[in-house]
């Protein structure tokens, strides 16, 4: 599942290609918009089903089609991207069950120049790697951009506000580079990562009553 092409106006990727080879690619191709996704960890399948991205760009909002084996109809489909079905953030494939086996996504801007494409995807990655925990192994960004009404509210500030920076429970800690991540700097437990979310949901809602929801998954 590691195949991609592009073809007239159209890159095709299976679900087994990482972001990080996406972007490379259409960088080859000197396609635009794609340069956010360079480095997200995690296959196209996968951020398909997260709709991953940052909080400007997601992958919902490229993609053209979907094509996936429907457990429910028990037949490969394929189908074009609706805009409602990344409303809730999450898309309907996961909610279902589906596989996702290839996606596809227009392509409007081919600018026959790679360097300033290749200029953005270096500083993303230089500003992801001055912002972002890379000394301890993390799960990414823990937690949704909350809003207070209707404000969005940085989760970091939040955190410094409650004086988790640096909190630390058995060895799950809430990193100190950047709050947003909670590290493991030893051989932290599920245990300690869950009384860690514990803490920091409990107090972020006694003094902003803010309700954080998680981005990730707890499987
Ligand atoms: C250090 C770090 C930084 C991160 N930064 C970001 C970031 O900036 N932005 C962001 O959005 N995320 C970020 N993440 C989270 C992660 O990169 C994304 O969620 C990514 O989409 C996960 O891809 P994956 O292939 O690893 O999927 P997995 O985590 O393996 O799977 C995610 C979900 O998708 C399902 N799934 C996977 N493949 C398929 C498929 N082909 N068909 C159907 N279901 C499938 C899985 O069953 C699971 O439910 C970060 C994570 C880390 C560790």
């Amino acid at each position: 599942m590691n195949d991609i092409y592009f073809n007239y106006n159209t890159i095709y990727v299976e679900t087994g290609v990482t972001l990080s080879e996406l972007s490379w690619f259409a960088l080859e191709k000197e396609i635009q918009g794609f340069e956010f996704l360079e480095d997200v960890p995690g296959s196209v399948g996968g951020a398909t089903i997260m709709n991953a991205g940052t909080y400007q760009d997601m992958i919902g909002d490229i993609l053209s089609t979907v094509t996936y084996y429907s457990k429910k109809f028990n037949r490969v489909i394929t189908e074009e991207v609706q805009k409602e079905f990344f409303g809730k953030r999450y898309p309907i494939w996961g909610e279902r069950g589906d596989t996702i086996l290839s996606v596809s996504f227009k392509v409007q801007k081919r600018i026959e120049d790679y360097e300033p494409i290749l200029d953005k995807i270096l500083l993303n990655k230089k500003n992801r790697y001055m912002k972002q925990p890379r000394d301890y192994p993390n799960a990414g960004s823990v937690f949704k951009r909350p809003y207070k009404n209707g404000v969005g509210q940085y989760v970091w500030k939040l955190f410094e506000g409650c004086d988790l920076r640096g909190f630390q429970i058995g060895s799950a800690m809430i990193s100190e580079k950047h709050p947003g991540f909670i590290v493991n700097i030893d051989n932290a437990t599920p245990n300690d990562i869950l009384s860690l979310l514990d803490v920091a949901q409990t107090r972020v809602k006694s003094k902003y009553d803010i309700d954080l929801e998680l981005e990730w998954k707890i499987i």
